[in-house]
């Protein structure tokens, strides 16, 4: 990914792809005192580009490090990014970390460093996947406790378990993991959060030790605005066995229909549908705060 041509902000200006690089002995990096968001950009305007910033900032203060720019100029580095680059399709990553001052486990006067790139990224899952409905297994790694690990933070640590987990289950031919949380609960996928459809209503876990994620809140407002009876509650994986539908929802992944969990098979029914294709034409009219914003700005 290091060795393309265009251009990635960096500390307040933009550098060419190949020399946005950091020392080996950047603090983020051994420690895990990162942050980062994950944006998607639709006929060029970011959507719910100032709630990604918003959580940017959140993310690093849950970490005890402050983001030296404000989310107003997190969103004109982002779009700055996206207008060199060329894109109007595509995917944002905004990245934020302590750098290489000091190398203890103490690193208090540590800078913050913040870079952003920007690249064509038209589908996380194949788009058959994706109509299909991807399969899923549960992951052996589990969503830690809200007093073991800041789950509320965007924070690349909490990143290993998912890549773990995702990596054992593809190598077993899914597409996913289903993680759990620390009680046994059902929590998320390893990128995205989890709808289940039972008897035509939704339910979806309470986001005490995952990300309540923006997708996730986009589709529970669009959900309820097509009539549809959405419940927060504690999720068993026993209840797998009488869910009609499963879906998961995030930035990445949009709205994805899942048709499989370990033994469990569900159909991409029509609340599936009309919430993917709701979520779509969403994202692609853009959000209005999204489509003021660049308005006032153009
Ligand atoms: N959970 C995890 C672990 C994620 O990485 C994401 C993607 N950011 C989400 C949930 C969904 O969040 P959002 O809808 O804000 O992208």
């Amino acid at each position: 990914f290091d060795d393309r041509d265009g251009h990635i902000w960096m500390n307040g200006k933009l550098v060419p792809w190949r020399e946005a690089k950091i020392h080996v002995l950047t603090h983020g990096l051994h420690y895990a005192d990162c942050v980062f968001e994950g944006e998607r950009v639709y006929n060029g305007r970011i959507f719910k580009r100032d709630e990604h910033h918003q959580r940017l900032h959140d993310s690093a203060e849950i970490l005890g490090f402050r983001i030296p720019y404000s989310v107003d100029e997190i969103n004109a580095a982002a779009e700055e990014v996206l207008h060199a680059n060329g894109i109007a399709d595509g995917y944002v990553r905004p990245v934020a970390w302590r750098g290489s001052e000091m190398m203890g486990v103490s690193a208090q006067q540590n800078s913050v460093n913040v870079a952003i790139a920007a690249w064509e990224w038209p589908s996380y899952f194949t788009p058959e996947a994706r109509m299909q409905g991807i399969r899923m297994k549960t992951a052996p790694w589990r969503r830690p406790a809200p007093d073991t690990a800041p789950v509320k933070s965007k924070a690349a640590g909490l990143y290993m378990i998912c890549t773990m987990s995702k990596h054992q289950v593809e190598a077993e031919g899914y597409n996913d993991a289903l993680m759990l949380d620390y009680r046994g609960r059902i929590a998320e996928a390893t990128g995205a959060n989890i709808f289940l459809v039972q008897n035509g209503e939704l339910h979806t876990p309470v986001p005490d030790c995952f990300l309540d994620g923006i997708t996730r809140r986009t589709v529970i407002d669009l959900a309820r605005q097509h009539g549809y009876t959405v419940h927060e509650r504690a999720i068993m994986p026993e209840e797998l066995a009488k869910t009609d539908e499963v879906f998961i929802s995030g930035t990445a992944v949009e709205v994805t229909p899942v048709r499989e969990i370990d033994e469990h098979t569900f159909t991409v029914g029509e609340i599936t549908r009309n919430l993917l294709t709701a979520y779509d034409e969403l994202v692609q009219r853009g959000d209005e705060r999204a489509a003021s914003a660049s308005a006032s700005a153009a």
